[in-house]
């Protein structure tokens, strides 16, 4: 190398460093040496350059330098050698770098950079991806300085970046000799459990469920023996095959031992969905495995485990609870071997079979929806003199494929709890109110009959709540005055602020007010002024308690004598009807009617009854 691209090659390389001197180098280069001492300092400089540029090309790091007023950098020979490039090719500018490094570590070296110029950091080290001309990115190591003038000023950045592509694939296949079943490519034990540990990173979903099966190969030492090694490993790799195909591409399955894999089944909707999957597999081994001249087969024992991910406390503990559903699945496995073999095996925790008990009722009552597997049934409503019939409450039934008719005690509370209410409460409203409206066009004394149809607070204290009865009255075509909406004494109380401003509503279009089971709940009395509710019913435990009372004479049930003339004269000081629910005998039938009650519900005069019997009894 010349002399002058030397010292060029060094300037541009660390221009800071040899700008201070190059003045003098200059000067000293332009007025001829004259004295011995300056010659000598000359050739000393010559040499010192020498070196350095020898050093940059012996030297495997790319090294760049970074004038920050003239925003050039210069890129050591080196430096473009590493991304395929020859000396004349890369032009002096940061896009050059910036533009091949891997766009997903961009931003991270550019903001860097940027601190480094800023003086927030003095110096940095990065790893990165740059892109070769060969379209491969290389892993590169970067050291970056920033260099400053006696003010502290910054003036130039300077770095250097090795190649560690090489380190990286060692490294990497270190990882992978440790973590991998040799034989049949899968993460072993100690990479599956790193994968459970991460899992909490996955996308939060309601419905995102995780199960783990653990698998045991029976016997599978016999094979070995009978047709060996060679022959047991090779059916391994099948069986691999097979249960690879009985999974979705989001399961992970593990070879957690010998005769052992681990299967997380991750993001499934149906509870049951594990056990589906273990019975899928089951069946695949039903078969026997060709491997060269063999038949073989093989059964499993299977262990389940569903980590307990109730509700919200799901993502808090999601790696601990799905570690210990490994060791619980492994428990499980082991006593499907103690069973039999050949069979799989739920852990069974007390927890877990409620929360499965739970989540499957959810899972079905969702699906009743779609399915419309509800209807009504209607309970007549007498005036108690004449047992003349003066409206219906209308009582949700579920038709269960399986179970068959299920009353509404089962299900209403975990309607409510799930929010699925809303959809199955406006449901009632709009059949209740249409089936009033086709036994009115055929049936001239149903006009002035009434439907009772029970809303939930959380139903009424929805907002807008107003406007769907509203739409649901307009679109069925019922009179309002007709509808009588029953909500509890306590749902009322609990959702006050917002049940006052739907019943506002409610009045203004003349729908009627019930408050039901009347007694049960808090004490409503000092609510009764401002709702203006129409009806009270008695709730059916006052009714049993005071007629049970007349043939015992105990003195608690008494008190539910006591307790029913009270609210009788409650409902003639506030001016509002009265409804007896729950009336059985005709001794209770007489109390009421002596007491001044005027109507009454209950199995004395019919048990809530289809909507086509409901029309007979109309008629
Ligand atoms: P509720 O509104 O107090 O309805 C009266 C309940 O008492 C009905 O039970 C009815 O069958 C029962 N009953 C009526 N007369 C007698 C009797 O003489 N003896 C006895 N032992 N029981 C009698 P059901 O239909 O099982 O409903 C229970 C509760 O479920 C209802 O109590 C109501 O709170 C709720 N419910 C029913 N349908 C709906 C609905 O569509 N929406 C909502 N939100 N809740 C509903
Ligand atoms: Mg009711
Ligand atoms: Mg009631």
């Amino acid at each position: 190398m010349k002399h002058s691209t030397v010292r060029n090659s060094l300037t541009n390389v660390f221009p800071l460093l040899i700008n201070g001197e190059s003045k003098d180098q200059d000067a000293v280069s332009i007025a001829q040496p004259e004295s011995a001492r300056e010659r000598k300092l000359l050739q000393e400089l010559k040499d010192s350059e020498q070196r350095h540029a020898l050093t940059l090309q012996v030297t495997n790091d790319g090294i760049w330098s970074w004038d920050l007023n003239a925003d050039r950098i210069d890129y050591s020979d080196r430096w473009k050698s590493m991304v395929g490039c020859t000396a004349r090719e890369i032009k002096h500018n940061p896009v050059e770098w910036l533009v091949r490094v891997h766009p997903a570590e961009r931003e991270k070296l550019r903001q860097k950079l940027t601190a480094c110029r800023q003086g927030e950091i003095d110096r940095f080290e990065m790893e990165y991806s740059l892109l070769h001309r060969d379209g491969q990115y290389r892993f590169m190591y970067c050291k970056c300085l920033a260099v400053k003038d006696v003010q502290g000023v910054v003036k130039s950045l300077i770095g250097c970046q090795t190649d560690i592509t090489e380190q990286k694939q060692i490294k990497a296949q270190l990882n992978y000799v440790a973590d991998y079943d040799k034989l049949t490519k899968l993460p072993n034990r100690q990479l599956f459990i790193a994968k459970l540990s991460g899992i909490s990173e996955l996308k939060q979903h309601p419905n995102y469920r995780f199960g783990i099966l653990c698998l045991d190969l029976d016997r599978f030492k016999n094979v070995n023996h009978h047709y060996g090694h060679s022959t047991g490993d090779r059916l391994l790799s099948k069986i691999v095959d097979q249960l690879k195909s009985c999974l979705k591409t989001q399961d992970i399955i593990a070879r957690i031992g010998g005769d052992e894999f681990a299967i997380l089944l991750a993001g499934f909707n149906r509870v049951d969905y594990p056990l589906e999957v273990a019975a899928l597999i089951q069946q695949e081994f039903s078969k026997p495995i060709k491997v060269a001249e063999h038949a073989i087969l093989i059964s499993i024992s299977i262990g389940i485990a569903v980590p307990q991910l109730v509700d919200n406390r799901l993502w808090e503990n999601a790696p601990n609870n799905l570690v210990e559903s490994l060791q619980n699945a492994e428990i499980a496995m082991h006593q499907a071997k103690a069973q039999g073999k050949s069979c799989n095996r739920v852990f069974e925790s007390e927890a877990y079979l409620q929360h499965l008990a739970k989540t499957k009722s959810q899972d079905d009552l969702r699906q009743a929806i779609e399915q419309e597997q509800f209807e009504l049934h209607y309970q007549p409503i007498v005036k108690l003199e004449s047992r003349q019939l003066v409206g219906f409450e209308a009582l949700i039934r579920w038709q269960h494929p399986q179970r068959g008719l299920i009353l509404p005690a089962e299900f209403i509370s975990l309607a409510e709890e799930t929010g699925l209410i809303t959809p199955i409460g406006w449901w009632v409203l709009r059949s209740a109110c249409s089936q009033m409206v086709l036994w009115q066009q055929t049936n001239l004394d149903a006009k002035s009959m009434f439907i009772s149809v029970n809303i939930t607070g959380k139903q009424f204290s929805q907002p807008y709540a107003g406007d769907i009865i509203a739409q649901i009255l307009s679109e069925t075509g019922l009179n309002p005055s007709c509808l009588k909406l029953e909500i509890t004494e306590s749902e009322i109380i609990e959702n006050i602020e917002l049940v006052l401003s739907t019943v506002e509503k409610l009045k203004s279009l003349g729908v009627q007010l019930s408050m039901d089971d009347f007694g049960t709940g808090y004490s409503s009395l000092s609510y009764l002024h401002c709702l203006p509710v129409d009806t009270l019913k008695i709730d059916r435990s006052f009714i049993q308690g005071m007629q049970s009372n007349r043939s015992s004479g105990i003195t608690a049930q008494c008190h539910q004598l006591e307790l029913v003339k009270t609210i009788i004269k409650l409902a003639e000081v506030f001016n509002l009807d009265l409804i007896a629910e729950g009336i059985e005998s005709e001794a209770q039938c007489a109390t009421l009617m002596e007491l001044g009650c005027q109507y009454a519900q209950g199995y004395l005069f019919s048990k809530p009854v289809s909507a086509v019997i409901a029309a007979t009894l109309l008629k």
